[in-house]
């Protein structure tokens, strides 16, 4: 075996697993230990303070500076007890993941250079300028107005990493536009606050707040890290560009929900000792269905929260992975062939009454608001079917979508069986027969009680990309390494301009004469009718769906570039803008990140296969060639003629084999190269994405193709390359 993977591999299997102890015998004891969270505030701001900041994040008052002050007093004293020298605003950038500029404390009391004293004030709480210029932002700013701040979301509570106070923070530029993730976000969980509140209300006059919920559902690899140092595709790209796959990989269905090695037990445990830390309630840990791939999941919470928590988990389970000689893998499709990884975005809304909007309900006029907001999701999701794709769409992402595991790349909603009966059932009948006022004056369904089968959540379909689980929906097509932002955002929007215009149409209606009872069922049998389209309950790997969903007008776009149009057709300026979200200006600007980014990874992509390519794969199968002719020439001097031809066959057949693939392999990156060269002329950022779509990455199958089938028929010493059975299985 060559000797730089044979040592990794002999290192990988000799490693034990480390032994780790919880820090407390009770998780309570340490729960939110690193969190400026609500018991800590009590502790450290007056009560004064404390109510006024609470009005900030629960009314979206102001915040003036006098409590900013107070509050950074709390938290800076705070923070110091626990050794915290330094502070950060943490956000959002439009690249993947966070963004982050230390600053200390310490500040000059009097004259410069004498004495030092530790200071953080409210100000410096509130706002801070990181050098934007070098963070994307779609030509919004150009370098020389580069200056953009963050601004303090205390939405989300600030934390401590090592020495650090994390404030989380939205990121603008100075004339206002979104230069992050989080402020689009914020600005969806408040219109859908909004409008939800308002349709609440014409059932319920109490409901003063709707929550949008998230529980993410984080799906990763481990690779032993030696191994992961000897690939460069998976240390530069995050994926394996090469590699046959394994004989033994996910066909035995043996490692979903199997036991769970005893190396990544001991990592999963520091991960969520970790979590708890941190106030994330990591609740269920698991194998996935790939070989080495595992899932955390958290229980619910609010939206904003849980997507700044999976951003700061992503974090740590990358840091915790080193500790015990792993590396974590949050690529979407590390290794082809086998499962990828994806984020289950498990999303509902609920009020301050304690009702979940997704719920079949406990009473009778709760089933009227479930199929209320049931309708009306459906209604949003199948408008915005493009945009929903869209939202979740990135260059990796695209690998597993449509694969014969993931969501396919066409959003369509399962709601199960007996969901759909309802539904069908309610479009056939007169408002007479569905509405029923109770002697309490109170609306409900008079059709069949919704029964409570669905919590247990049996009617499952893995294929869906939006699908109804009981209580909530779970839009799957969410990748493993995305911000769940972005989705949220989109749906979030969607789902707000939606119920908006439920309520018009109902008080429309009731403008004419109509009564409410009446017209609310009117509207939801219209948008059960208008909507059917996204409703699909069968196999959506099929090619039949493909066909059907095209007929059904849904988006069946394929190409990456081109999806992120659906970002800017006019529908989706309508949307954002109507909502408050996102202006028409930063929709395009967000759209040339985008394309920036796809073309960027691309071209990384490419250049490591053409690495691998011509400095690994070719000089491999050339010494092995020679190995080949060497032998060929040895028979050949010790016997003659037709025994000679005989005893050469095999040998002189590989030899013509491996040349052809070489010279396949060549001319494929030369001739990706030449392409590049050409391509990357292209000044327009989406006709740049699309020439690597179209013309850069076909080159990628020809070159992994031939590479692999050298693979198998290479003398096993000679390879270089940690092989997929070696990635795979080694704990
Ligand atoms: P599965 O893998 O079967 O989908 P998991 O238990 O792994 O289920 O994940 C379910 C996720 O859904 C958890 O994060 C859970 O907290 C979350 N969840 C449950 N109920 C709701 C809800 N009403 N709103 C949002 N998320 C929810
Ligand atoms: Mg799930």
């Amino acid at each position: 075996m060559s000797s730089l993977r044979f040592k990794a591999v002999e290192e990988a299997f000799k490693k034990k697993a480390l032994c780790v102890t919880a820090p407390s015998k009770f998780t309570s004891d340490y729960y939110g230990k690193y969190v400026f969270n609500n018991a800590t505030m009590e502790k450290y701001l007056s009560k004064d303070t404390l109510k006024a900041l609470k009005n900030v994040i629960n009314k979206g008052t102001t915040l003036d500076l006098a409590i900013a002050n107070q509050v950074a007093a709390g938290m800076k004293l705070w923070a110091t007890e626990l050794g915290a020298t330094h502070y950060t605003h943490w956000f959002q950038p439009l690249t993947d993941g966070t963004a982050e500029k230390h600053d200390s404390f310490i500040d000059y009391v009097g004259a410069p250079g004498e004495s030092i004293t530790e200071d953080f004030s409210g100000k410096l709480l509130a706002q801070q300028e990181p050098d934007a210029s070098s963070f994307p932002s779609g030509g919004i700013r150009s370098t020389f107005e580069a200056r953009g701040y963050t601004a303090w979301d205390p939405t989300s509570p600030a934390f401590l990493m090592d020495d650090t106070l994390v404030i989380p923070t939205i990121f603008i530029s100075y004339t206002g536009e979104a230069l992050d993730m989080k402020a689009p976000l914020l600005k969806a969980l408040n219109a859908v606050d909004k409008a939800a509140t308002e349709v609440c209300q014409m059932f319920d006059p109490n409901v003063k707040k709707v929550v949008a919920y998230l529980g993410w559902e984080q799906e990763y690899f481990l690779v032993d890290e030696g191994l992961f140092a000897t690939r460069p595709d998976l240390s530069l790209t995050g994926r394996t560009l090469l590699g046959h796959e394994s004989a033994k990989n996910q066909q035995l269905e043996d490692h979903y929900f199997g036991a769970v090695p005893s190396r990544v037990a001991a990592y999963m445990k520091d991960i969520e000792f970790e979590a708890y830390k941190y106030g994330i309630p990591a609740k269920t840990r698991h194998n996935e269905v790939a070989p080495n791939q595992f899932e955390l999941a958290p229980i619910f919470g609010e939206c904003n929260l849980a997507v700044d928590q999976n951003l700061l988990m992503m974090s740590i389970m990358k840091k915790v992975a080193r500790r015990h000689g792993f590396r974590l893998l949050l690529h979407e499709k590390p290794f082809a062939g086998i499962n990828g990884s994806g984020k289950h975005n498990n999303w509902s809304l609920g009020t301050d009454t304690g009702v979940g909007l997704f719920t079949p309900g406990k009473t009778p006029e709760e089933n009227l608001l479930f199929v209320t907001f049931l309708a009306t999701t459906l209604m949003a999701v199948y408008k915005n079917n493009a945009l929903l794709k869209a939202s979740i769409m990135t260059a990796q992402n695209a690998h597993r979508l449509g694969a014969n595991e993931a969501p396919p790349a066409i959003v369509s909603a399962f709601i199960g069986t007996q969901l759909t009966a309802i539904l069908d059932k309610l479009e056939g009948s007169t408002s007479e027969e569905a509405i029923i006022l109770d002697d309490k004056k109170k609306l409900h369904l008079g059709i069949a009680r919704i029964p409570e089968v669905f919590l247990d959540n049996t009617d499952r379909n893995r294929t869906s990309p939006f699908a109804f689980t009981g209580n909530r929906f779970e839009f799957r097509a969410v990748g493993s390494s995305a911000n769940c932002s972005s989705a949220m955002a989109v749906l979030n929007t969607a789902v707000a301009a939606q119920l908006i215009e439920f309520k018009a149409e109902v008080e429309a209606k009731m403008a004419a004469g109509i009564s409410k009872e009446k017209a609310i069922f009117d509207v939801i049998k219209d948008y059960i009718k208008a909507s059917k389209a996204i409703r699909f309950d069968g196999n959506g790997y099929s090619e039949e769906w493909k066909v059907e969903a095209a007929k059904r007008g849904l988006d069946c776009e394929t190409c990456v570039p081109e999806i992120f149009k659906a970002y800017t057709s006019p529908e989706s300026v309508k949307l954002f803008t109507s909502m408050g979200v996102l202006t028409e200006k930063e929709l395009h600007a967000r759209n040339e990140v985008k394309w920036e980014t796809y073309t960027k990874k691309i071209q990384i992509e490419a250049r490591v296969l053409g690495d691998l390519a011509v400095n690994h794969i070719i000089p491999i199968g050339t010494r092995y060639q020679s190995f080949l002719l060497d032998n060929v020439a040895k028979i050949k001097a010790v016997f003659t003629g037709e025994r000679a031809e005989k005893l050469s066959a095999l040998d002189t057949a590989l030899i013509i084999e491996i040349g052809e693939r070489i010279t396949a392999i060549k001319n494929a990156v030369d001739d990706m190269i030449d392409m590049r060269r050409t391509v990357n002329k292209i000044d327009e950022e989406f006709e740049k994405a699309l020439a690597y779509h179209d013309k850069v990455l076909p080159y990628f199958d020809i070159i992994r193709y031939n590479t692999d089938k050298l693979e198998l028929i290479v003398d096993d010493e000679m390879w270089t390359l940690p092989k997929y059975r070696e990635l795979l299985f080694i704990r």
